[in-house]
């Protein structure tokens, strides 16, 4: 050591000093200043981004939210009071890396939180690929006008409210309505059909999302779904996350070409976590309490439902929305911004659903501004007769209760509606192919159920589906393959019924 020269020292102290300097830059750190429900303040935290991953001690993580002048608030991950363990004074890190989660074909089949991390007790997920939580939308030249049907094997849906791939479908209606019901149904549909299933589950109890994933398991459709669970126990922000985590997965395999199917349910539950966040943040409140960006909020997450143009591989994600509503009322503040930011909704209604029309779907308020242009031939023929009749037996049946004597057409009109009301029931877990839906609501609206007692209807169109499917194969197999009915006219269909009909009535 001594026979080192003055000059060679500085050398040694200045590339050391330099190495020195280029450590601290690496590095960002911060001072919690103050921690309470999932939000920390903290001090320090130069060169942060917003949506940026921040560890504290103990691998607890959250995200940079609110830079401000000589703070950062940043949201906690985690459930069951996340913060418990931080406290004022410890360190932070910026961990450089926006929020992003695992993507790709690893997913099938598994239940994650928010932050994509499994918890369904099945090991790590075996992927590579990761994308960025929070992305932009497909611009307009990315994108084609909706040209395919998203069959959800529901009768009144598919008939009168028909869904499009790449389409936003609104599922509204108060609590115990059966919003969920047609969104299972709607995903237990697409098997064999190759759209990959995106169940997002915000604010819910943990019971209902294990049985809603028991469900999709018996039904065999856990293989192309994927569960995104941020449970009422979740954290404010694992809550706020979950939708644009779900929708990230979904992404990756639109623009891979393929097409998805996401369910939010539910966006009502997200508006309040986002609210809650929003407040202990300090940022003004608005209308409701809710902030300011709470209409952005639910834009930016729709938004990015697309139809893609053929150049970027003509992939699709398709977005069912759930929004409960108090009492019925759709003209409050949530739901009325998420209706205008989708392309129709599917109103469900407590009072048809205790009447026991289920699915409990309101057809006068519900509404599909796009799938139609992608519906098949073959159910858009029958399905202007349906609405028709409906919507004349809806008229008519509030003069009924008049009692007065009625005139032959409208008995008729009357006799029709009960029966097209009847055929459109539906039970849960049984999704009808297209060319079921269109032989039964065909038998309904040409009339040829009319003689039948509507408390009969049920079983038979139970047992005239499976005659359908025994005897005349051909049928359902031209319209999957055409989507269209030529072969089969009305004189034919007619004498089809009549004579099963005669079968049936002998019984
Ligand atoms: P929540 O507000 O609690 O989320 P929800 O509107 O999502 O409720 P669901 O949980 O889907 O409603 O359904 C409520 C109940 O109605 C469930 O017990 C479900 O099994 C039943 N149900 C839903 N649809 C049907 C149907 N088509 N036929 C028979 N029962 C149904
Ligand atoms: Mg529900």
């Amino acid at each position: 050591m001594s026979n080192l020269k003055p000059e060679e020292i500085s050398s040694i102290l200045k590339s050391e000093l330099e190495n020195f300097k280029t450590q601290i830059k690496t590095e960002s750190i911060g001072t919690v200043i103050q921690v309470g429900d999932a939000i920390a303040r903290v001090y320090g935290l130069d060169n942060v981004m917003v949506g940026e991953i921040i560890e504290f001690p103990n691998s607890v993580f959250g995200m940079a939210v609110n830079l401000e002048e000589d703070s950062v608030g940043v949201i906690i991950f985690g459930r069951d009071n996340p913060d418990r363990n931080i406290k004022e004074g410890d360190i932070v890190k910026c961990t450089g890396k926006i929020v992003q989660v695992p993507v790709g074909e690893a997913l099938k089949g598994r239940v994650v939180n928010a932050l994509g991390v499994p918890i369904d007790g099945r090991g790590p997920i075996d992927t590579d690929r990761f994308r960025a939580v929070e992305f932009a939308a497909p611009d307009v030249i990315s994108r084609q006008p909706i040209n395919t049907p998203l069959q959800t094997g529901i009768k009144a849906v598919d008939a009168m409210i028909p869904i499009g791939r790449g389409q936003r479908e609104l599922i509204i209606g108060d609590r115990q309505t059966g919003k969920t019901a047609v969104a299972i149904d709607a995903i237990i549909n697409q098997k064999g059909k190759g759209v990959y299933c995106i169940y997002v589950a915000i604010g819910q109890k943990i019971s209902s999302i294990v049985a809603v994933a028991e469900t999709l398991k018996k039904h065999g459709a856990m293989e192309y779904t994927t569960i995104v669970s941020a449970s009422s126990r979740a954290s404010a922000s694992s809550q706020y996350l979950a939708p644009y985590a779900g929708c990230a997965m979904g992404e990756e395999f639109m623009f891979k070409g393929k097409d998805v199917l996401i369910v939010y349910d539910d966006l009502s539950k997200h508006a309040q976590a986002y609210r809650q966040l929003s407040l202990l943040l300090r940022r003004p409140p608005g209308r409701e309490a809710y902030p300011g960006d709470i209409f952005y909020l639910h834009s930016r997450l729709l938004e990015r439902a697309a139809k893609l143009s053929d150049a970027l591989g003509a992939g699709s994600l398709t977005a069912l929305p759930i929004i409960e509503t108090q009492g019925g009322d759709i003209t409050s503040y949530i739901p009325t911004n998420v209706i205008s930011i989708t392309d129709g909704q599917i109103y469900l209604e407590g009072d048809l659903f205790y009447s026991g029309v289920r699915p409990a779907i309101n057809v006068g308020l519900s509404v599909s501004r796009v799938g139609g242009k992608a519906q098949a031939k073959a159910m858009r023929r029958v399905a202007g007769k349906l609405r028709l009749d409906l919507a004349q037996y809806r008229e008519l049946v509030t003069f009924l209760q008049f009692g007065s004597d009625l005139d032959k057409a409208t008995q008729d009109q009357i006799t029709r509606g009960e029966r097209v009301v009847e055929i459109l029931k539906q039970g849960q877990y049984v999704p009808l192919a297209l060319s079921q839906q269109v032989l039964i609501i065909s038998a309904a609206v040409n009339g040829y159920l009319d003689d039948l007692p509507v408390t009969q209807l049920k079983k038979f169109e139970i047992e005239f589906l499976k005659h359908m499917g025994d005897t005349y194969p051909q049928v359902a197999k031209e319209i999957d393959e055409t989507g269209d009915l030529v072969s089969l006219n009305a004189d034919l269909l007619k004498k089809v019924v009549e004579e099963f009909k005669a079968e049936f009535k002998k019984k």
